[in-house]
């Protein structure tokens, strides 16, 4: 397992609003910093002016470092558009 998924699989709680994140309960990554958050805060990303450009912008950014490709359950680009539990 690479590093970010040791601490990102089954963090305990959001890194954006600090409310407790259940281990079935699902979370995503932020586009913007790559922490886990909820999809309370998900919502609240998604609605920022820029989102889309971040997004893309970290989509090619991280096929370039992980060498796997976007949509790959294994990936880590995958993480911040599908929510998944730990
Ligand atoms: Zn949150």
């Amino acid at each position: 397992m690479d590093d970010w998924e040791k601490n990102i699989v089954c963090a305990g709680k959001c890194e954006h609003c600090d409310s407790l994140l259940d281990p079935k309960q699902k979370r995503i990554l932020s586009v913007y910093d790559h922490k886990v958050i909820c999809m309370v805060c998900k919502k609240i990303e998604e609605q920022k002016s820029d989102y889309e450009d971040v997004s893309k912008a970290m989509i090619a950014d991280c096929i370039k470092k992980t060498d796997r490709p976007y949509g790959n359950p294994g990936g880590f680009c995958f993480h911040h558009f599908c929510p998944y539990k730990c």
